[in-house]
């Protein structure tokens, strides 16, 4: 009988182990997932909280490689794009954008704030009336939260664009929301180390006008403008802006025209990688290394960190922005 047994327990002995390496591994790759959502900022922060388009990845109804699987094995650090702002001395926290994934990512701002602070942003600033850039306010309302005057910085149109529609402005009949007016150029000071500025910068402006933000904190400063038109369609220059901070989060919806069945670049309202990457090319190093790549069409190559694109993206001297990056202000 023993010679049956010998060969019966190796092979547990063998099943167990696999298992447990198995186990192992699941439990590691918690741990560090749960490190990073638990990491806690200090000082005055910056945090993305999303990097994608406003229609987010896996696209609706997209039907190619980029978003075929995602449907049903979602992407978790595929989240619309938004920036957390923290200021852990004067222990309040702000976000850029209401996005569709307003719901986790206001979560994730409290969860990397190390002082006791309520479930909402201390405000809220929006670039535009575009699906991925506000939206997320509705989680604010009756059939949600039923928060209690939640400060949105908005600017003269999107502020009447709010007031005037439903459902929006019920969150403002209702107080949910309170709307505190800016406007161009003019700066807001959050607290005695953080100011915000907004400009104008030229989008398509259905609803609203489109701003982009220069974040200023106590040592460092950062830009923001998810969404843009071309360039050159600014009156500012891009290269002169970026040499006066310290970070430059900016549009970058393509890589370049195969992301539209080669369709002319010049009719597509953005600055693609590629064009951006030729409009910054002689520019110092010291400059191109300030920059990230944000605001990702389902279809940009550079989503994948592996791709060929994003190499060469990496390799000029550039940077791709990822969910969970902490930039000390
Ligand atoms: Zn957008
Ligand atoms: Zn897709
Ligand atoms: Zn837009």
């Amino acid at each position: 009988m023993k010679h049956y047994i010998l060969p019966i327990l190796i092979l547990l002995l063998f099943s167990c182990s696999e298992n447990e390496d198995a186990t192992k591994t699941t439990k590691i790759k918690l741990a560090l997932k749960k490190e990073k959502t638990s990491n806690k900022v200090t000082g005055t922060s910056l945090v993305i909280l999303g990097t994608i388009q406003d229609a987010g990845s896996p696209q609706i109804g997209c039907i190619k490689n980029c978003c075929k699987d995602l449907f049903l094995n979602p992407d978790n650090n595929r989240k619309v794009v938004s920036l957390g702002l923290i200021d852990t001395e004067n222990q309040k926290k702000y976000i850029f954008e209401a996005t569709p994934d307003f719901i986790t990512q206001t979560k994730f701002l409290k969860n990397y704030c190390d002082f006791k602070t309520a479930e909402t942003p201390d405000g809220i600033f929006l670039t535009h009336a575009h699906i991925g850039h506000y939206t997320g306010l509705m989680h604010l309302g009756k059939e949600a939260m039923n928060a209690d005057s939640v400060l949105v910085y908005v600017m003269p149109k999107m502020k009447t664009f709010l007031e005037q529609n439903g459902p929006w402005s019920q969150l403002v009949t209702n107080e949910n929301i309170l709307l505190k007016g800016i406007n161009n150029a003019f700066q807001i000071k959050l607290t005695p180390t953080l100011t915000i500025l907004p400009f104008i910068v030229p989008h398509r402006d259905e609803y609203s006008e489109t701003v982009g933000y220069k974040i200023v904190g106590p040592n460092k400063s950062a830009l923001f403008i998810p969404d843009i038109d071309k360039w050159n369609k600014w009156n500012k220059k891009i290269i002169e802006e970026i040499s006066n901070v310290d970070y430059a989060f900016i549009d970058a919806t393509f890589f370049d025209a195969k992301e539209l069945n080669n369709r002319n670049m010049a009719d597509i309202p953005h600055p693609f990688i590629i064009e951006s990457m030729n409009l910054f090319n002689d520019i110092p190093k010291s400059d191109k290394n300030k920059i990230y790549f944000i605001h990702f069409n389902h279809t940009n190559p550079v989503i994948d960190i592996n791709s060929e694109q994003a190499k060469k993206v990496i390799e000029n001297g550039y940077n791709i922005a990822q969910i969970n990056d902490i930039f000390k202000l």
